[in-house]
Parts: structure tokens; sequence; C-alpha cells
């Protein structure tokens, strides 16, 4: 679950590429159409939107995602968070994913407002979905049956506590996000892979390996009045 087009592959695409070769499917759920971002500022909204989509498969193609979801909530709006958590309860109890990952809302100095929002309102929402007299969309409802979600894994943290090797999957991880090319110059991008690779360079710096992405790993149990002191 991501606020924007592109999180998902920069913050976890070589760990999300790794689980999709071990068989998982997977499923990205973006929350906002990300149009702010756009750097030509004459393309209308509707051509802005088709080439983040088609970019999006680009990438999606390179990871191995598959499915997609867009909620369209605008881009840096002053949207209702509570509206977005009910949302995320639907869907959650809609596709009953074992595991999410999102932003880690807790990111120090993080001050867009659709990192902090989305990241929260994920995290209650895995917290929330299991509860039966929480109502989200009354046809999802109907059908309720508590989901088995096993974590939530934060990434773009400063805490992580596990550190996935993407030594083999790295490389199509900076394929997908060479994709981005609507909210990217090149010499932005080159930025962005070069401050990418000096962080997956550090994450495994302790490891067996060459290449790691940290990830902040918790169980739903953690996410609401946490008596775990390893956490
Ligand atoms: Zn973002």
């Amino acid at each position: 679950m991501q606020p924007h087009y592109d999180d998902n592959d920069i913050g976890a695409g070589g760990t999300l590429a790794r689980l999709g070769d071990a068989g998982a499917v997977l499923t990205y759920l973006t929350v906002t159409d990300d149009l702010v971002g756009v750097l030509d500022a004459e393309l209308s909204d509707e051509a802005a939107r088709a080439q983040l989509r088609d970019e999006q498969a680009e990438a999606a193609r390179a990871i191995g995602v598959g499915n997609q979801i867009w909620l369209d909530y605008p881009d840096a709006g002053d949207w209702d968070y509570f509206a977005l958590r009910k949302r995320l309860v639907a869907e959650i109890r809609r596709f009953g994913p074992d595991f999410v990952l999102t932003v880690d809302p807790w990111l120090p100095y993080e001050s867009h407002q659709d990192h902090l929002r989305v990241g929260r309102a994920c995290a209650e929402a895995v917290m929330l979905q299991s509860l039966p007299r929480f109502a989200s969309d009354p046809e999802v409802d109907a059908a309720f049956e508590p989901r088995d979600v096993t974590g939530i894994g934060f990434y773009f943290t400063r805490e992580p506590n596990t550190v996935v090797d993407i030594s083999a999957t790295r490389e199509r991880k900076h394929r997908a996000i060479d994709a981005y090319r609507t909210q990217f110059r090149p010499e932005a991008l080159a930025l962005l892979h070069r401050g990418l690779e000096a962080a997956e360079r550090e994450w495994a710096r302790e490891q067996a390996f060459e290449f790691g992405e940290g990830l902040k790993v918790l169980r739903p149990g953690h996410l609401h009045v946490n008596l775990d002191p390893g956490v």
C-alpha cells in the first residue's frame, strides 16, 4: 500500500521482486493520483494520469506485480484520514493479504502528509480489519471474515529490524525505477540510483550479502498497546 505510484518500488522493490519470485501474488494499492509530482505543467491531468499508469505497468513487469488498485485520492490533497482508513479496511477484507508493506510514517522529519497519513491509516487498518463491528464497505462487510494478516513491513524506515538480501533482485528494482520518467529528470534518477545503492550497501554492511533493504517488520499485535520490550 503506497501513497504514490513509485514508493513501493523505491522503498522495497528488491524485497517485492523476491517475494514474487517465491510465488507470492503481489498487489499494489496506490492511494493518490500522484499528479502533483508530474514535471510537465502543461500536460493535461488525463494525459498525465495515462502516462503514470503506463510507467507503473512498465515497472510492474520488472518487479512481477500482478494486480494494481488505484484509489485516486488527490496528491498532496486535503482528503480525510478516516475515509482512507475505512477504505483500506475494506480492501484488506476484500483481498486478504498475508502481509502488507507500506511507508514508515514515523520516519524522522518526514513531512509529506500523504506519507504520514497513508502509513498510519495502513497500520491502523491492519489492526482494525479483524473487528467485525468496524464498518468499512457495506458489500464487503456483508461477507465479513477476519483476515489473517501475519505482519506489516515499513520501508523508508530509520529503525529496521529486518534486512532482506536483494542482491539477486536489485537490478530489476533499479530497472523498475527507471520507468518513472514523468516525475524524475535523468539527473534526478541518476542521483536516486546512487543514493539507493549507498543505502543498500549500508543495510548489508554486517550481513553475508552485498545489497539489502531495511524494513521495520511488526506483527499486528505490535500496533496497539505494544508490551513487547523488544520492539
Ligand atoms: Zn511518495
